[in-house]
């Protein structure tokens, strides 16, 4: 489908096509092997401008919004959604920075981020603070000239890989949601180290990493907003970055869409390719289909999302929901259509099944925001009775 890019559009485009097929499609099956964070292909990353994508101009950014970084994502998914979600995440530890941070915070941490030469994360989750992230316990103590931070945030991307981490805590424990702030936190600052480093099903290029604190003491400059603003910065990102989700999904989808047409135009049983089979014909047609559905969705809410829409938390739900299934149903049947080969790590259909199913599970597992959508058609009832 036409959807009429721009020709910045189909620029950024092309050009993130071009790093997955020349960088990433050589190694990703080794990365997803080793479990290697991909440092090289940050740097082809970062070389090519891609992290100036999501960054306005005057912070050496190129101005771009979720449109542009939706594109980049989708086609880094496409050859290795383990490389799009470490390149992502610095997207999404840079978001409340945009939307909330002061000028000097802008100038001090966003060029940097721009060029590639730092990644960021974000950090909400914790051990006992998963779907309700209101349950955290990482405290900010307020004390002269800063804040003391002490608790632990678990499965963290970027975690150890990251310069700046976006940290969610509480600066008001008998307040709940609303006592949590957000501050930036450097990754040297002392008292601040890394745990455990999680061994993953999919995306195992990326790094997923606990966070520790204990007695970390970030500067007052550091906070992002004022107290108590934390949860509303945090949807707000999340808001705004679970299209990047739906993009990994839609990516991953269409990757194992073209290798099952391959495969079954090559492979011969019963003296025809498979793909004279009707049966097959049908499964790859429905895949083709959810994947143009998944993409015309995402596309329309990232141009939602740019268009100044206020308020896009339903949509946003919907296009991560959306694409995470379609991405798990496509490599699954994927898998399916290449039969046994589809089963060997020789062929990457097995990687990219692995590597769907986690979007179907973090920024909101699918039934959380299930529930968010609902939310949303309740209110929409009770406004018109
Ligand atoms: C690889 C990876 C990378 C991650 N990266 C980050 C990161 O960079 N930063 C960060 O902060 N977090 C990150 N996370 C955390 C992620 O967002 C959470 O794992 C996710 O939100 C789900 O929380 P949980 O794992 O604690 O599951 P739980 O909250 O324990 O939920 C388990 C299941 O219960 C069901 N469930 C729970 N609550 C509800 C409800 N209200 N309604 C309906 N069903 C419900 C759902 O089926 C859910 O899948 C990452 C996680 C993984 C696995």
């Amino acid at each position: 489908m036409d959807y009429f890019l721009t020709e910045g559009e189909k620029t950024i485009q092309n050009l993130a096509r071009r790093i997955a097929e020349e960088k990433i499609l050589p190694v990703r099956a080794e990365l997803d092997e080793k479990e290697e964070f991909p440092r090289d292909i940050i740097k082809d990353l970062a070389d090519s401008d891609m992290f100036r994508v999501f960054i306005p101009e005057q912070y050496d950014g190129l101005g771009g919004g979720c449109f542009d970084l939706c594109l980049v994502v989708e086609e880094l998914s496409r050859a290795c959604s383990g490389v799009a979600v470490s390149y992502a995440a610095s997207a999404l530890g840079s978001f409340a920075l945009l939307e909330h941070g002061t000028e000097a915070q802008k100038h001090k941490y966003l060029p940097d981020i721009a060029a590639g030469r730092k990644l960021a994360a974000f950090a909400l989750t914790e051990p006992t603070a998963g779907s309700d992230a209101s349950a955290m316990k990482t405290t900010a103590e307020k004390v002269d000239g800063g804040y003391v931070i002490n608790g632990t945030k678990q499965f963290i991307t970027n975690g150890g890989e990251a310069e700046i981490y976006n940290v969610i805590a509480l600066t008001d424990k008998t307040r709940g949601a609303r006592g949590a702030s957000a501050f930036l936190v450097e990754k040297d600052t002392p008292g601040f180290s890394f745990g455990k480093k999680e061994k993953k099903m999919g995306i195992r290029s990326s790094a997923t990493r606990e966070l520790v604190f204990k007695n970390c003491l970030v500067p007052e400059d550091n906070i992002i907003g004022r107290e108590g603003m934390g949860f509303i910065i945090t949807l707000g990102v999340l808001d705004k970055s679970r299209p990047g989700i739906g993009s990994q999904a839609l990516g991953v989808a269409q990757g194992a869409l073209e290798m099952a047409v391959d495969y079954a135009r090559e492979r011969v049983q019963f003296g025809h390719p498979i793909i004279a089979l009707p049966v097959v014909q049908n499964m790859l047609a429905d895949m083709a289909i959810q994947v143009e559905a998944a993409r015309a969705l995402l596309y329309a809410v990232a141009r939602t999302i740019d268009g100044g829409a206020k308020k896009y938390t339903e949509e946003s739900a919907m296009a991560k929901v959306f694409a995470s299934d379609v991405a798990m149903k496509v490599t699954t049947n994927a898998v399916q259509i290449m039969g046994g080969a589809g089963y060997m790590r020789d062929y990457p259909a097995e990687k990219m099944m692995r590597d769907a199913k986690i979007t179907q599970i973090y920024e909101g597992a699918n039934e959380v925001l299930r529930g968010t959508v609902a939310a949303e058609l309740r209110k929409r009832k009770a406004r018109r009775a």
